[in-house]
């Protein structure tokens, strides 16, 4: 297949260096070698092959530069939640495999043999409907079986996985690359939950011997598997926050020396005084209690920053921490330097990441906001550039 260039597919968001129009000073900046370092040690902790998960835009990151970067990092294998993210994959000249993890539609089933994807089969329902796709173009599907063994999200049963691999390793339009699960608590490393999925786990898997038939890849750790539950590890690990550096949960241990990808970073657009009394931004919801100088910065929830971090959030301007004040609008919001504070226009703002020794992580921005690090990532959407550093940049 000829590969088209990666900026021509709407899911991309180029590497817009050399783009005129986008002179936003608002911007994602992606750390390339953060991402090589990320991966070469959780590979080395795991001490297996890694699937690189890559869905949600490589988690905001960025889903070709992101994938493009870590097949010329030598990753083993790719994952995605949908055949879209795949397609995409593929038309930018990844050749890697790659798997798609979510549940797959019967009419789906054609063209994701013929992009030459992974396909997870998570019901005999579904085998059936890609074993017809298969025959009928001639060419053998590759599946990965899902087993529940506690999500209860996608996936045969862990006590009904019998038949169902019975029939999958029967199938002749099927080759049977992998076996796999999903954890629910693997981010808690105190849950006795992960303990009893690996279990029920094996004992499907336990089924392949009992058939004479050969194992498959079997894979069930998350990043937090990765982290916490070495026995998680089996034949391939299948890590997503993790590979861009960031705990998933406040629970979570880092094991693994990790080192941010992401910063978000902007610019002041705006200062002045704001006089004590008068409110800030919508609602009136904040008012200083004496007069105090105010910077507006452009970048709002309309790019995905949460408006849950209205007067909760912080900013890094001159190497200071500076709280987030009235409620965060759509392209703009308000943060107070205080009566004596310092800033300028153009003065470069860090909302995630390091300035002058300090360091707002995304799992901070996650607390104040009140969720999860994936959610501050992949919410962050195409409207910011996304600006890629470090890496090869000339291959
Ligand atoms: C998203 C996902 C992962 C990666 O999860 P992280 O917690 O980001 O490591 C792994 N496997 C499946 C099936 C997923 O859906």
């Amino acid at each position: 297949m000829d590969p088209l260039p990666s900026d021509k597919h709407p899911l991309v968001a180029a590497d817009d260096r050399a783009d005129p129009v986008s002179q936003r000073p608002t911007r994602v900046r992606v750390d390339l070698d953060a991402l090589t370092h990320n991966l070469h040690a959780l590979r080395a902790h795991a001490g297996v092959p890694v699937m690189a998960v890559v869905k949600a835009n490589a988690y905001g990151h960025g889903l070709v530069p992101v994938a493009l970067h870590l097949q010329a990092q030598g990753v083993e294998q790719l994952g995605v939640a949908f055949l879209e993210e795949g397609v995409a994959l593929r038309r930018a000249g990844v050749h890697l495999p790659i798997l798609v993890m979510g549940g797959i539609f019967g009419p789906q089933a054609a063209q994701l043999i013929s992009e030459d994807l992974e396909i997870t089969v998570s019901s005999l329902d579904k085998l059936r409907q890609v074993e017809a796709a298969a025959e009928a173009l001639g060419r053998k599907a590759t599946v990965h079986l899902k087993i529940d063994t506690g999500m209860e999200r996608i996936g045969v049963h862990s006590y009904h996985a019998g038949p169902f691999i019975e029939a999958a390793v029967a199938s002749r339009w099927c080759t049977v690359k992998g076996v796999y699960s999903h954890l629910a608590c693997a981010d808690d490393p105190a849950s006795p939950m992960t303990r009893q999925q690996l279990e029920k786990f094996l004992e499907a898997c336990a089924h392949f011997d009992r058939l004479g038939a050969p194992m498959p890849i079997r894979h069930i750790a998350n990043s937090g598997g990765v982290l916490h539950f070495p026995e998680t590890h089996l034949d391939l690990v299948r890590p997503g926050i993790a590979l861009y550096g960031v705990l998933p949960d406040p629970a979570s241990q880092a094991t693994v020396d990790l080192r941010p990808v992401m910063s978000l970073v902007s610019q002041v657009v705006y200062f002045k005084v704001v006089p004590a009394g008068h409110p800030v931004s919508y609602g009136a919801t904040w008012a200083p209690g004496a007069d105090t100088r105010v910077v507006t910065i452009p970048m709002g929830y309309g790019d995905g920053f949460p408006r849950s971090l209205s007067s909760r959030g912080e900013v890094l301007i001159r190497g200071q921490r500076h709280p987030i004040v009235g409620r965060i609008c759509m392209d703009q919001f308000m943060a107070d330097l205080g009566p004596q504070g310092t800033a300028y226009n153009e003065d470069a703002v860090v909302l995630i990441g390091r300035q002058n020794g300090q360091h707002i992580r995304c799992e901070d921005v996650a607390l104040s906001a009140g969720t999860i690090p994936y959610e501050i990532l992949v919410g962050l959407n195409t409207r910011i550039p996304r600006e890629y550093v470090g890496g090869d940049r000339t291959a």
